[in-house]
């Protein structure tokens, strides 16, 4: 038998948890699908210092832990698994985790987006073994070590800057002369003794076996080879929204982002079906941004079963 429930919400970055606090809060009993890696992106963050409220900052799975408390205090259900598909076109919405069905008179999509990687045979052979895309994570066994990071935006920068506190050396591979990163987080690199910078350059191969060695890059300008010796390689040149889940039914965008159809308004292409965060946004793609507009799809959710549910009442009553 499937559980039949209002609102169903697929992922528990900032978006999907706040969603949960507010339909918790409405006495929408949501279940919130949260993933086997829990929490989104934030959870592979060391200090965030943009959140407000937090004026000394705070760490990044610290927040998550606290938004999903605060959800749960509410009555948020939380299941600790993966979706492995989702039917948008029936009624009520299905949802399934493993042999677990859910039914739902509304859906929440807040299932991020996440890191981008090369693309080489190489760094998926050594990723966990010096190929990394969390310095948080994986920081700490590169002490004493010099390493790389590839890419020009803040996710390079500040993970080159965390990285110091490990590396002896950190060096800021990108593939053009300037960083795409703010201003103050380029400030804070070009300040910093330990990070260097290699313009102009792509990796074309991590060197290792079972462990990096070197990396083979390539200048972008002459197409002149070099090889720079490091242990480790951190990948940090964007992410892509996780929505595979929902091809062939959700409309998307050419990059695969949710899209939203309606101006200022978390509706998807599907009626009943709401999307908050990163998965919507390739734009602001902040924890802040998200919680917003998390909050949003939750209102808009349950105006939507209200609304619902008295025109099914209204028809019955003619
Ligand atoms: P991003 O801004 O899209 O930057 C991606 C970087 O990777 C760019 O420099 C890009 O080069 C490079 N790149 C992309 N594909 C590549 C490839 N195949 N090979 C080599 N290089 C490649 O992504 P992000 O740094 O993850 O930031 C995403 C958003 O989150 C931004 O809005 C950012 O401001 C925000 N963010 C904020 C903070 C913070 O405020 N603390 C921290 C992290 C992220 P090009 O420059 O040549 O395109």
């Amino acid at each position: 038998m499937p559980e039949e429930r209002e609102l169903v919400i697929v992922g528990s970055g900032p978006a999907g948890l706040t969603a949960a606090l507010y339909a918790a809060r409405a006495n929408l009993e949501p279940v919130v699908i949260e993933g086997l890696e829990a929490g989104g992106q934030l959870m592979l963050t060391s200090d965030v210092e943009n959140y407000p409220g937090f004026p000394d900052g705070i760490l990044g799975p610290e927040l998550m832990t606290k938004f999903r408390e605060q959800a749960g205090r509410f009555g948020a259900e939380f299941v600790t698994a993966d979706a492995d598909r989702v039917d948008l076109f029936s009624s009520p919405f299905g949802a399934w985790v493993g042999e677990t069905e859910y039914r739902s008179h509304a859906l929440i999509v807040a299932t991020g987006a996440s890191a981008r990687m090369l693309g080489l045979e190489s760094e998926s052979a050594l990723l966990g073994h010096g190929v990394s895309t969390c310095a948080t994570c994986d920081g700490f066994f590169f002490r004493e070590k010099p390493i790389a990071v590839v890419g020009g935006g803040d996710s390079a920068v500040e993970e080159a800057i965390f990285l110091t506190k490990f590396a002896t050396k950190v060096t800021i591979v990108h593939r053009r002369d300037e960083l795409r990163a703010s201003k103050i987080m380029q400030e804070r690199a070009f300040a910093n003794s330990k990070i260097e910078f290699r313009w102009n350059s792509v990796v074309e191969e991590v060197v290792g076996n079972g462990r990096v060695d070197s990396l083979k890059l390539r200048d972008t300008v002459t197409d002149a080879p070099s090889e720079m010796a490091v242990q480790g390689l951190f990948v940090a040149i964007g992410h892509d929204p996780n929505t595979k889940l929902f091809e062939g039914q959700l409309e998307m965008d050419e990059n695969g982002y949710l899209s939203l159809p309606h101006a200022g308004s978390t509706r998807t292409s599907i009626e009943g079906v709401f999307a908050g965060g990163d998965v919507a946004d390739a734009v602001f793609r902040q924890a802040i941004t998200a919680a917003g507009t998390g909050c949003m799809a939750a209102m808009e959710a349950e105006r939507w079963l209200e609304a619902k549910k008295h025109a099914e009442a209204t028809a019955a009553a003619t």
